[in-house]
């Protein structure tokens, strides 16, 4: 049968970067992160065995529309047009939008100083949205994956990054002392949520893991490891 809507194993999507959520990490070889810790205990909860697939995120809501994969926990931006076209779980983290230049960049204070300015993001993100509608940006530069979006800030060929809050933070955190500054407020409040494919018997299942780790406090741990803060 080709894909895996109905095999014993199911193929769970996930990004090939998105830090702190998943990341490959460079002693193992192997994706980990918020998102594929929580999945893990999830998949616990509910009995499944899978098989973690790292994909462009640009790719994960097509493979859940063809059936190719039966899940995508990629810090996913639950908003209607994707509703449309799979199924959200109940949300499992809040973010918003965040502006990241190089450190000596002084032009730059809020989203109004990206008019004209070059802004790269990922392809296909709530972001490039967001920068597209918002910041009179003379080019918005979309990459398929944030270490990409990344470097281009750093080889100066884009003014600013304009990017999810946590993955911001967590770079501005990683990155050497002087390099980077966070700058302006925060953009767009929005949720993630783990996809589906639209009918998938998998959603009420994995709302009920969520409800229990919440409660038992597994995902309060998860939390303060990756993030550092209380939920
Ligand atoms: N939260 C953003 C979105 O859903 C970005 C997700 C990602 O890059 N993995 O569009």
């Amino acid at each position: 049968m080709v894909g895996s809507a109905f095999a014993d194993k199911i193929t769970v999507a996930c990004d090939t970067s998105f830090p702190p959520f998943e990341f490959k990490d460079p002693e193992t070889g192997k994706h980990t992160g918020f998102d594929v810790e929580l999945w893990d205990a999830i998949a616990k909860k509910i009995g499944a065995d899978y098989t973690l697939q790292p994909m462009d995120f640009n790719g994960i809501i097509p493979g859940l529309q063809s059936n190719q994969v039966d899940v995508g926990i990629a810090g996913m931006t639950i908003k209607p047009a994707r509703s449309k076209v799979v199924d959200f779980s109940d949300p499992y983290y809040n973010a918003g939008l965040l502006i990241l230049v190089k450190d000596g960049e002084n032009s730059i204070k809020d989203i109004k100083d990206l008019k004209g300015k070059i802004v790269a993001t990922k392809l296909g993100t709530t972001s490039a949205d967001f920068v597209k509608a918002n910041s009179g940006a003379k080019e918005v530069k979309l990459f398929p994956n944030s270490d990409a979006m990344f470097m281009e800030l750093m080889a100066g060929g884009a003014d600013a990054v304009m990017f999810d809050s946590p993955v911001i933070g967590d770079y501005a955190r990683k990155a050497s002392k002087g390099q980077v500054k966070v700058v302006g407020p925060l953009y767009q409040g929005q949720s993630y949520g783990i996809a589906f494919p639209k009918g998938s018997k998998l959603v009420t299942k994995v709302n009920t893991a969520l409800k229990d780790l919440r409660d038992s406090g597994e995902y309060r741990t998860l939390y303060i490891k990756w993030f550092g803060s209380e939920p």
